[in-house]
């Protein structure tokens, strides 16, 4: 069994692949962050392993036969849990992602890193701010109350800034959407993490489009020697490898 740990379009992109193509036996983890979660074609296991030691345990426990890390690029925690849990128990991992963005002619980046130093460098003078790095990162800007936040996520924040307005929604986002909003909020910055991707990747073109100042939360470090592929076939060929239902060590489940 294939362990995917998931959370992103692309651990729901290989499930789906998966799914469609009945050839290996798969299992996706989710943290249980979301209210809702989309759920995948593919069983699923919602909740946190309790660390390294949990991890391990599950592995075992479960037989699974190769771990497929298809976490955000800012889940460190689990990334790093899950390279230390597959080196103990000898299980073959991949790491399945997609590269950072890379700042093209027009764009305007600062970038830091983290939501602390972001909220700094929107600095003294009151902005129209597009705030959308995810809601645990919402707190941060409780403390510069002076701007005013248009603030996008998936789940409502625990807290809001005094000036702001909510929007929930998942995405994708197309970039001529992102411009209608930007333009009718009057937005005059960005703020936000680099996920990499296309499904997000249409606030930082309208961005461009708009001559607006981004500031980019640059990614955590991811640990060393992990094999990386941004290849959803090449995930799938991995699976297909360590888990495929001919593969030793490994029976159709129920
Ligand atoms: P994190 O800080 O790296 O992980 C915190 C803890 O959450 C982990 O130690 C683990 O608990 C549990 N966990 C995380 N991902 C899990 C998974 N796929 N299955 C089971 N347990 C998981 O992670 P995070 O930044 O809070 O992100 C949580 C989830 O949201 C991830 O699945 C990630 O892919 C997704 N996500 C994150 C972001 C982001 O910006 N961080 C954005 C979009 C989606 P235990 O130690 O108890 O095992």
């Amino acid at each position: 069994m294939i362990l995917i740990l998931g959370g992103t379009t692309e651990a729901m992109a290989l499930a789906r692949l998966i799914a469609r193509r009945g050839e290996v036996s798969a299992r996706l983890s989710l943290a249980g962050r979301t209210q809702e979660p989309v759920l995948p074609p593919v069983p699923a296991r919602i909740g946190g392993f309790g660390g390294v030691e949990g991890l391990s345990r599950y592995l075992a426990e479960t037989e699974t036969t190769a771990v497929i890390d298809a976490t955000h690029p800012f889940a460190a925690r689990i990334k790093a849990n899950a390279a230390v849990a597959c080196a103990q128990t000898r299980t073959p991992l991949l790491a399945l992602g997609r590269p950072a963005w890379a700042r093209e002619p027009g764009d305007i980046w600062t970038e830091v890193t983290d939501a602390d130093a972001a909220a700094e460098a929107l600095g003294e003078t009151p902005r129209r701010v597009f705030l959308t790095a995810g809601r645990l990162e919402v707190p941060a800007f409780l403390h510069h109350p002076q701007h005013h936040y248009l603030i996008r996520t998936i789940d409502p924040p625990e807290a809001l800034p005094p000036q702001a307005t909510l929007i929930l929604d998942r995405g994708p986002f197309d970039s001529e959407a992102e411009i209608r909003l930007m333009q009718r909020e009057r937005i005059d910055s960005l703020v936000t993490k680099n996920s990499g991707g296309a499904a997000t990747y249409g606030k930082i073109i309208a961005a461009r489009h708009l001559g607006l100042p981004v500031i980019l939360i640059t990614r955590p470090k991811t640990p060393d020697g992990v094999a990386f592929t941004d290849s959803i076939e090449e995930a799938y060929a991995f699976a297909l490898r360590h888990g495929g239902y001919s593969a030793p060590g490994t029976e159709r489940g129920v």
